[in-house]
């Protein structure tokens, strides 16, 4: 088994990490982070289950990051993203596992944050051989795919420069992400919910010719938890695609190194049905919001007076442990730390770690 330092991947030490999660047939959780408490629980996480994790922002989560209090939103997603990488690349080798950097979705409108990302990764490439982001998401799936793909090509070819991927996206994630998600209708003939296996090779041919790209594919799929019963997930059509690209290109099996959006409340076998057909990689966003949240609210209902007063109101004591916003901060990184372990298990990549000093 390959090994590789712990601390942030890219390049080819990121193809080794896709190649072990392939032949091992397990996958990496992607988490949306919004700040260093977020961050430092994913590190925590992975370090635990001694698994190699990809760490994930929004442009929502990069702006959050930067403080919604900087005037210019449009800087501060820049920033705020580049802020995060900086502190990822200083913290994760003390972690002792491997962390790939992530950017998710970018729709037409955010290209600009994607090349001026570009840009802070060159610098930091000048720098110290490396790129600030392993992978930046382009999600140009509500344009033509002319368009998409064209695109796709013009910020891979700069990518590849400095050892960076990029990750596409075919076909509709229903749902709420961002302002990019669109309104579900999950009856299950709706075609356009499952991404095509003919544009998956078109994208293949198109831009496996200049480097390293991995595809978010629609398979039913969608953003949020809704109630049991509306999400139809169907993982053949992936397994679909991978045939069709490996018998037209006469690639080996499972070619394609394929992401999964929306991943939050979906069903565990269908997950791992998932991961056999090349999935690689399982966004999850909602989940770990909720694992944060739900024990930073039953410590305010448990410590309510300590909120509202600095000292109780009859005997005079001090509340300053309680509200100490270290106390209920740690709850929620707690939450996400277990909430992890869970995901770890079910893509299989618990135990897992390329990550040797
Ligand atoms: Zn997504």
């Amino acid at each position: 088994m390959s090994t590789l330092k712990p601390g942030v991947v890219s390049g080819e030490d990121y193809k080794t990490l896709l190649t072990a999660a392939r032949e091992g047939a397990f996958a990496f959780p992607a988490v949306n982070v919004v700040g260093t408490n977020s961050i430092n629980a994913v590190l925590e996480a992975a370090a635990q289950a001694k698994a190699d994790v990809i760490i994930q922002l929004s442009n929502g989560g990069a702006h959050f990051y930067a403080g919604k209090g900087l005037p210019d939103g449009g800087r501060a997603k820049v920033l705020g993203a580049v802020s995060a990488a900086q502190h990822v690349h200083l913290l994760a080798e003390h972690y002792g596992v491997c962390v790939v950097l992530h950017t998710d979705h970018a729709n037409k409108k955010l290209i600009p944050w994607v090349e001026a990302l570009i840009g802070h990764g060159e610098t930091y490439f000048e720098r110290n051989g490396k790129p600030l982001f392993s992978s930046h998401m382009l999600d140009l799936s509500a344009e033509p795919i002319d368009f998409n793909l064209g695109e796709s090509a013009r910020i891979l070819e700069r990518a590849v420069k400095i050892g960076m991927s990029i990750e596409i996206e075919l076909g509709v994630t229903g749902g709420e992400e961002d302002g990019v998600g669109q309104d579900v209708d999950t009856s299950a003939d709706n075609s356009h919910l499952y991404t095509q296996p003919a544009d998956v090779l078109q994208a293949w041919k198109k831009l496996s010719p200049i480097g390293h790209f991995s595809t978010a594919a629609s398979f039913g799929n969608v953003h949020g938890v809704y109630k049991p019963g509306n999400v139809k997930l169907r993982p053949e059509i992936l397994k679909n695609s991978q045939i069709l690209v490996a018998e037209t290109c006469g690639t080996g099996p499972n070619p394609l190194d394929l992401v999964f959006h929306g991943g939050s409340g979906s069903d565990e076998s269908k997950i791992k049905e998932a991961v056999e057909y090349g999935v690689f990689k399982m966004n999850i966003d909602t989940d770990t919001q909720f694992a944060f949240s739900k024990p930073v609210g039953a410590y305010v209902n448990e410590n309510s007076a300590a909120f509202t007063h600095q000292l109780d109101p009859e005997t005079g004591k001090p509340y300053k442990k309680q509200y100490d916003p270290r106390a209920w901060l740690r709850k929620g990184e707690q939450g996400l730390v277990e909430r992890l372990q869970r995901a770890f298990e079910v893509l299989g990549s618990t135990g897992r770690s390329l990550a040797m000093d």
